[in-house]
């Protein structure tokens, strides 16, 4: 039989031939696509009875043909009888692609993977194309071919006598890359890798023991054996039930899915929800320490085990793409764009789902173990106070969850539960509880919380210090995002405010009503003032005059919070910020007038030694901050010594 197929838009295989050009190689993955599906309805026609004859081996078998420019995909499915192909080939299959082709025809935002091409998709990279199918009915098999115009022919093929189809593609010229071993094992690795259905391409060997041949030491020698390569796992871990799954047969699926990733992820989340929606997945939580990178391509969409993207953007909200796994929905919708993936009410529903499944399980983690750990094996009497999972995790996955609350309000609710601040002296502490702790010592005049942090528990040492010896705690806040994330905590706990301790001196880190009496009238400092400021570079530190206990420093080094907190977001956060970025580092040089040596210094009257004696305290006080480097050090070294 001769037949024109049901086409309004005449020269429509240019069309697909030129289409998505980028995405050609989809084509394979829809032929095996339907391959599986051919094979799944048979399975569940022979389940049901309807079907009675043997299923026999089902794997589906894709091979290449240099010499006659063939790719054939094989299956055992259910086939088609000529009334299916008349019906599914030849009449709707291409009604769906003009359709396609009509909505998209002005888009120019690349597609999500699938979009339904199907079978006609063979057309982006064939001349030719032929369908042998037997359906399982017991009817005559059918040859179809059609050559990438309107015209098909169709006819009885009596030399099939097998059930299912075989699809054969006659690449063409210009597409010849199809036709080698190596590409076609990628694609298959890339699109088909956890296909339900076992997929055979070529062969493999295999070293094994030999059944005749033995060395001299009498051991069976290892000779190379040739098997069928399936390039599939039909099984993988995320469609198994969770209660079957050990710690180390998630590790193993990891390292399966990721090759290349050599560090072991730290925790996981199964998903398996099929009501309001379908999705399947699990979700890796690897070690994120410095850097927030979320577009890696970690995660992996697919549907129903068909590979779709690994591009999850809209998918997935940007801070849960810090984490490496795969998600699998047949309820996404991916013929569509990016921009309208973001506004689908399933995909919205999806991704709420996730991050309250990543809440559930931080907050999970969070409980505390009823025992303490233990010293070492066999040591029962020392217990190491109780701590929670989380608490051992936590530096690997704070800036994930600061990432989290900062940019998904939801999450950030959650996490206001189970957020650890983590002390210098590594204590962790919840919110709630680390604000008890400090509420009696840390609280100001004006009743505001103050919580003292530091950066660097190393660079800040002398002022950490300075807060304990006081009886104040200090908290080590050293992520990259942190001053975001401490705007973040003081819009959210009320009464609250985050005070580097290098920040002011440390009675004025927190403000009490108590005021230290002066020991300078108003006339000697203004005296004083200008001594000093000819010592230091008046472009980069302020002189203040301060009234502070008599055995505190004679003269420290700060810097404003709010300024540095400023410079450091303007820095991380790109655009919109750039007047902080690019104001010059700035610090105050803070005098206690009450110190002895200030008054020695505003009595001294060789005007040299009182030059000298500036100089000395002022280098004191940078070298406690870090800041005395290169000659000025240098200089600081030699003066000291001609002192002594
Ligand atoms: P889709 O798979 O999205 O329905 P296709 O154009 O790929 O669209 O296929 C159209 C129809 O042709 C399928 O729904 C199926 O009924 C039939 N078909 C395609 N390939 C096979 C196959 N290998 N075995 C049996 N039927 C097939």
């Amino acid at each position: 039989m001769q037949g024109k197929l049901n086409v309004q838009t005449e020269n429509i295989f240019p069309v697909i031939k030129k289409f998505l050009y980028s995405d050609h190689e989809i084509f394979l993955r829809e032929l095996i696509s339907n391959a599986v599906d051919a094979t799944q309805k048979l399975k569940t026609l022979s389940t049901r009875g309807e079907y009675k004859g043997e299923l026999g081996d089902l794997t589906i078998e894709v091979e290449v043909d240099e010499k006659k420019k063939t790719l054939t995909v094989r299956d055992r499915g259910i086939g088609m009888t000529a009334e299916e192909v008349e019906k599914y080939i030849n009449q709707i299959a291409f009604s769906g692609v003009t359709d396609f082709m009509e909505k998209y025809k002005d888009s120019h935002e690349p597609l999500i993977g699938h979009f339904g091409l199907g079978f006609y998709s063979a057309f982006m990279v064939s001349d030719k194309v032929e369908i042998f199918t037997k359906s399982w009915k017991d009817e005559p098999a059918q040859h179809w071919s059609c050559e990438g115009n309107p015209e098909f022919s169709m006819e009885e093929d009596m030399k099939h006598t097998d059930r299912g189809t075989e699809i054969v593609l006659h690449i063409a010229d210009d597409c010849k890359e199809f036709l080698e071993e190596g590409t076609i094992l990628q694609l298959l690795k890339k699109y088909c890798r956890f296909m339900p259905v076992a997929i055979r391409f070529g062969e493999e060997s295999v070293w094994v023991d030999s059944e005749t041949d033995c060395d001299k030491d009498g051991k069976p020698k290892r000779v190379e054996k040739k098997q069928p390569r399936i390039i599939n796992d039909p099984d993988p871990a995320w469609k198994k039930s969770p209660s079957s799954l050990t710690d180390e047969d998630y590790k193993k699926f990891y390292h399966e899915l990721f090759p290349m990733n050599f560090e072991e992820p730290l925790f996981q989340i199964h998903l398996n929800v099929d009501y309001p929606f379908n999705l399947t997945g699990i979700l890796y939580f690897p070690k994120v320490r410095k850097t927030i990178d979320p577009n890696r391509n970690k995660i992996q969409l697919y549907c129903n085990q068909v590979f779709v993207t690994d591009q999850v953007e809209g998918v997935v909200p940007d801070y849960l793409m810090l984490l490496h796994g795969v998600l699998d929905s047949p309820d996404i919708p991916l013929n569509v764009s990016r921009s309208y993936l973001q506004s689908d009410g399933n995909v919205k529903k999806i991704s709420q789902h996730i991050s309250k499944k990543v809440a559930d399980k931080l907050e999970e983690m969070s409980k505390r173990s009823e025992v303490g750990g233990k010293k070492s094996e066999g040591d029962e009497s020392d217990l190491l106070p109780p701590t929670s999972d989380l608490e051992q995790k936590w530096d690997d996955i704070k800036i994930f969850v600061q990432y989290g609350m900062l940019t998904d309000e939801k999450f950030c609710e959650r996490a206001m539960k189970f957020y650890l601040l983590k002390g210098v002296d590594g204590t962790y502490y919840t919110l709630d509880s680390y604000r008890e702790k400090i509420k009696a010592l840390q609280t100001d005049k004006d009743k505001t919380v103050c919580y003292l942090y530091a950066s660097d528990a190393e660079e800040e040492h002398s002022y950490i210090e300075k807060a304990k010896a006081k009886g104040y705690d200090v908290l080590l806040m050293d992520s990259p995002l942190e001053s975001h994330f401490i705007n973040l905590l003081e819009q959210k706990i009320e009464k609250s405010r985050f005070v580097r301790v290098d920040s002011d001196t440390v009675e004025k880190l927190i403000p009490h009503d108590d005021n230290i009496p002066e020991k300078l009238t108003k006339e000697e400092k203004e005296k004083l003032q200008p001594i000093i400021e000819e010592a230091v570079d008046k472009q980069r530190f302020t002189v203040q005059l301060e009234s502070l206990e008599s055995d505190d420093a004679p003269m420290q080094v700060t810097q404003s919070e709010f300024m540095r907190r400023y410079r450091e977001m303007a820095q991380t956060s790109g655009g919109g910020m750039g007047f902080y970025g690019e104001m010059p580092e700035n610090y105050n040089l803070v005098v206690n007038i009450n110190h002895p040596l200030i008054g020695r210094v505003l009595n001294e009257t060789d005007a040299d030694k009182q030059k000298e004696l500036v100089h000395q305290l002022t280098d004191l006080a940078l070298l406690g901050n870090g800041l005395l480097k290169g000659e000025a050090l240098s200089r600081f070294l030699k003066r000291s010594v001609e002192m002594i």
